[in-house]
């Protein structure tokens, strides 16, 4: 069997979620699992309805939910008829009602926990996927409906559930029965807890979706439609003629999805990884282009993308002790895991500590606690810009070559990755685009 996972914009309308379906269509030999996510902008629409409702505004919250609904309803009409739209507006019909209810109850309350907030925008990928199936039908083709909440058993984390893929498997194998000549639809991103109640894997969490499913049903290929030509050289937003990287290492697309490459989750790598299963990175709008294959070892050596994220704050902790004084690191370190806070870089002097985290970091609770064995500096609004590629420096130039490019742009801090698969810096976020388009022009054009 065979993975496909198309994206929102892969799905935002009639004539898309046809080419989705002419692209799955022609894998119907191969047994495809078809996993989608909501339709473009309807994940961001639940967000704000939410944050309504939590505001005690239910009447706009009811606004913006007819709007959502509406805009599948359009769908439906533009491309079903007889049985097909019936059934689909029905099912549109129960789950507005299951939508308003909940986010009435939510702005009476004024309140939405990260449970009550998971269940809402569960709505985006069961309605997306209720219309992608019901259009399957209308044109001819068996289709098969799954609710993914019926075997993508998480963790109640939620809004960042954690997959157990153990009871995946178990369940997997039982309600996902992928054949030739047939296409089996279902959602990305949305899971349950053992207790049945809603979760979701995070935003952008349906190529996580679509990798942990092509993980337990041992698929031949994940492959994970999107509006690009697979993964570029970097950000196409900002560099309009960045590339495609036609092969690249797992290891490698996971560093750059990490560093704020937004084409993969970063968390989508390691179940494909696990089983060795080849993933691919296509184009919806472009299926010919060969996009990118992700394989176990790439052979090519030298810098092959560069990532970025801004957001970005840098922490320097100073302590007077640390000549020769052991046992701080693992102090400042307990820091960190006692407020659940990843350290993204980290380069470290005889007496001094520079590290990044993400700027919603709980910045107030870190400072308090690190300042009671240390004196601590803090940097707001700088960016991460990450070099990817496979043993960067044994070119001796390297270094030279990177930072020549960045001519006078003050680089704060620099991390080398053991594994010598990326150099990271950090920078002011307001430098962080010319960096960008310099370092590209150096190693890329
Ligand atoms: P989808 O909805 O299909 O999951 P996303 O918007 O999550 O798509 O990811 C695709 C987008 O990622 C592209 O449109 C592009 O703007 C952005 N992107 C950022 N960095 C890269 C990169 N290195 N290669 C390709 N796309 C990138
Ligand atoms: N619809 C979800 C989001 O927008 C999940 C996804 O698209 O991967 O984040
Ligand atoms: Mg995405």
């Amino acid at each position: 069997m065979i993975v496909l996972k198309f994206g929102g914009t892969s799905v935002q309308g009639p004539d898309m979620i046809d080419r989705a379906l002419d692209i799955c269509a022609s894998r119907i030999d191969r047994a495809p699992v078809l996993v989608s996510s909501a339709m473009a902008k309807v994940t961001d629409s639940l967000v704000k309805i939410t944050a309504a409702a939590e505001g005690g505004d239910a009447g706009g919250a009811a606004r913006l939910c007819a709007e959502l609904v509406g805009r599948h309803r359009d769908v439906a009409g533009a491309f079903l008829g007889g049985k097909n739209l019936e059934g689909a507006c029905l099912k549109i019909e129960a789950m507005e009602k299951a939508l308003l209810s909940l986010v009435k109850g939510l702005a009476l309350l004024r309140e939405c926990s990260p449970r009550s907030r998971d269940a809402v925008l569960a709505f985006g990928e069961l309605l997306s996927t209720t219309l992608i199936a019901a259009r399957a039908r209308e044109r001819g083709w068996e289709a098969d409906f799954v609710d993914s909440r019926l075997f993508m058993r998480t963790d109640g984390n939620f809004s960042a559930a954690a997959p157990d893929m153990k009871a995946i498997a178990k369940l997997a194998k039982r309600k996902l029965k992928p054949a030739p000549g047939k296409i089996l639809v279902c959602q990305g991103f949305i899971g349950s807890t053992a207790e049945g109640v809603t979760t979701t894997l995070g935003r952008g969490g349906s190529d996580l979706s679509a990798t942990i499913i092509g993980a337990v049903l041992d698929a031949e290929a994940v492959e994970i439609w999107t509006d690009v030509n697979g993964i570029l050289t970097t950000d196409p937003r900002l560099i309009p003629n960045a590339a495609t990287i036609p092969r690249m290492s797992y290891a490698g697309a996971a560093e750059l999805a990490y560093f704020g490459a937004k084409v993969m989750h970063p968390a989508s790598i390691q179940p494909a990884v696990e089983k060795g299963i080849p993933v691919w990175v296509k184009n919806t709008g472009a299926p010919e282009n060969p996009g990118t294959e992700l394989v176990p070892v790439s052979q090519n050596k030298g810098p092959r993308a560069i990532a970025f994220k801004k957001n970005i704050t840098l922490i320097n902790v100073v302590s007077s002790r640390m000549l020769n004084a052991y046992g701080f690191l693992s102090r400042m370190f307990a820091v960190f895991e006692k407020h659940r806070t990843p350290v993204d870089l980290i380069a470290t002097s005889e007496v001094s500590v520079s590290m990044t985290v993400e700027g919603q970091a709980p910045l107030k609770e870190l400072l308090k606690d690190l300042q009671e064995f240390s004196s601590v500096e803090v940097s707001k609004n700088q960016a991460i810009l990450c070099l990817v590629g496979k043993d960067l420096w044994e070119e001796k130039k390297f270094f030279i070559r990177v930072f020549s490019a960045l001519g006078g742009i003050p680089v704060k801090m620099i991390s080398l990755g053991a594994s010598k698969i990326n150099l990271s810096l950090a920078l002011s976020a307001e430098h962080c685009d010319e960096a960008v388009k310099l370092l590209h022009r150096e190693f890329f054009e």
